[in-house]
């Protein structure tokens, strides 16, 4: 993608590189919290949303590293629950989604996310491949994240107690259609090798 550089600085910070590629500014957050409270997953996060944001704000190599290491951009599940609370609408999943291709290229990606991680390139590959819709590739990403949840025990409990689990009916009636498209996936990956 070519974007021009609106920043005069000499070492642009990640928030500068994000809004270069994104358009999203992360300066325009001013912390109210709304979408971590809104968030289905920021209890499971290492980094809830609004401090993403935060951290992004500071401009500190540190934190920014951290956030390039985080589990919280593989846990997103794009559901743009948070967009809808943000009183300056600012694109945490295009954040979220930036960080992520940026981690992958880096080699730096949580070990923790390895499950979900397999998958993002299985749909990528796919979509690839098969030049199938973008939204699609994104149904199937969610949906196989939130299998890839439900199979951790110390997750899902508390997230049913919270009431957090609503698609589980969903997903179960789902699994067989979403098993048969990854072992397609798979297969057609092995076959072009
Ligand atoms: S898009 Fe990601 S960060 Fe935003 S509410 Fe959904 S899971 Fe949370
Ligand atoms: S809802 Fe918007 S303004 Fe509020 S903390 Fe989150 S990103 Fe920042």
């Amino acid at each position: 993608m070519s974007h021009e550089n609106h920043h005069s600085h000499a070492n642009p910070t990640l928030a500068d590189e994000i809004h270069d590629h994104t358009e999203v500014l992360a300066a325009k957050c001013y912390q109210c919290g709304k979408c971590s409270a809104g968030c289905p997953l920021s209890d499971e996060m290492d980094y809830p949303p609004s401090v993403v944001m935060r951290m992004l704000q500071t401009g500190m190599p540190e934190l920014e590293e951290k956030l390039l290491r985080s589990y919280t951009i593989w846990l997103c599940l794009t559901c743009e629950m948070c967009i809808a609370r943000c009183p300056m609408e600012v694109d945490i999943p295009k954040v979220m989604d930036y960080l992520r291709e940026k981690t992958l290229k880096a080699g730096k990606a949580n070990p923790k996310a390895k499950n979900i991680i397999s998958f993002h390139k299985a749909f990528l590959d796919s979509i690839q491949k098969t030049g199938r819709l973008y939204e699609m590739g994104l149904i199937v990403d969610y949906k196989m994240r939130s299998l890839n949840m439900m199979q951790d025990v110390a997750v899902a409990p508390k997230m049913f107690m919270k009431g957090k689990l609503s698609i589980l009916p969903e997903l179960i009636k789902e699994r067989k259609k979403m098993e048969s498209i990854f072992k397609k996936t798979f297969k057609n990956k092995e076959a072009s090798k």
